[in-house]
């Protein structure tokens, strides 16, 4: 029994000290095969510890953390240093729902519960979320958007409340983690544009951020291209981002990948 316990105990720390070590890197944004140069070690050593299939001797983590100008004491302890936020893209009724000004397809509802899901291990996890709402006025002849749409997402219309199954998801969340969750109203494609979204996720330390929402090729591409600028990490899941246009879709899911190097996931 003793034993057995020693295994587990053994096996957290190693996938510990692999997760730490791999956000030390990422925090100080070196690449494996840099870190393994640095380290005087090879990249699929690096690898395999920082996902835990091995664990290092002393003289190994110590090379490691040379390289990453780090005491080996840094690998076991400490609050996590990578904190995450979720960003969702206007998932309103005008955009969702069938009576939508902009209605987008029913496949654009077909992503709720994975937005869903994404919103709760977040706030569970004690990450942070922005729900990021397109925001227009009545007749805003200074909009840009007023000569290529229908009118849509007017603030304080029913089109511009956040969508059924989503709402209900952000209001819970909203009572049980307060802290977490921000609602921000923007005016353009991009969440960063004339908002405080960048000095929020700043004041809380975020460094990594995973986009989702509609459409992929408009609002979520714009402000991936924004993040992209600021100089978060980026991670967009395809399962919760929808884009009726399909090349579109396709293109943004392609530039994300070659052009800023976002970690997409299919
Ligand atoms: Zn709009």
């Amino acid at each position: 029994m003793q034993e057995q316990d020693n295994t587990l105990s053994m096996n957290l720390d190693k996938l510990e000290t692999g997760w730490r070590i791999k956000e030390l890197r990422m925090a100080q944004n070196i690449s494996v095969a840099e870190l393994a140069q640095a380290a005087h070690v090879s990249k699929s050593l690096i690898s395999q510890v920082e996902r835990a299939e091995v664990y290092p001797s002393l003289k190994t983590l110590e090379k490691i953390a040379s390289a990453l100008k780090v005491n080996v004491g840094d690998f076991f302890q400490g609050e996590s240093l990578m904190k995450r936020a979720f960003i969702l893209n206007d998932y309103t009724n005008d955009l969702i729902s069938e009576e939508g000004a902009l209605f987008c397809g029913l496949k654009a509802q077909a992503i709720a519960p994975a937005i869903c899901s994404y919103l709760e291990e977040f706030a569970v996890a004690g990450d942070y979320i922005a729900v990021c709402l397109d925001t227009h006025f009545p007749d805003d002849s200074f909009h840009p958007e007023t000569k290529l749409f229908p009118a849509h997402n007017i603030k304080n219309s029913h089109g511009h409340l956040l969508y059924n199954s989503v709402a209900q998801k952000i209001a819970s969340i909203s009572e049980r983690h307060p802290k977490q969750i921000i609602i921000i109203e923007k005016n353009r494609y991009s969440a960063f544009v004339g908002t405080k979204l960048d000095i929020w996720l700043r004041s809380r330390g975020v460094t990594h951020i995973t986009v989702s929402g509609v459409c992929t090729d408009m609002c979520v591409l714009h402000t991936v291209i924004d993040a992209y600028g600021l100089g978060y990490k980026v991670t967009v899941p395809r399962a919760v981002c929808y884009s009726p246009n399909e090349e579109g879709e396709q293109f943004a899911l392609e530039h994300f990948q070659t052009a800023m190097g976002v970690e997409v996931i299919f």
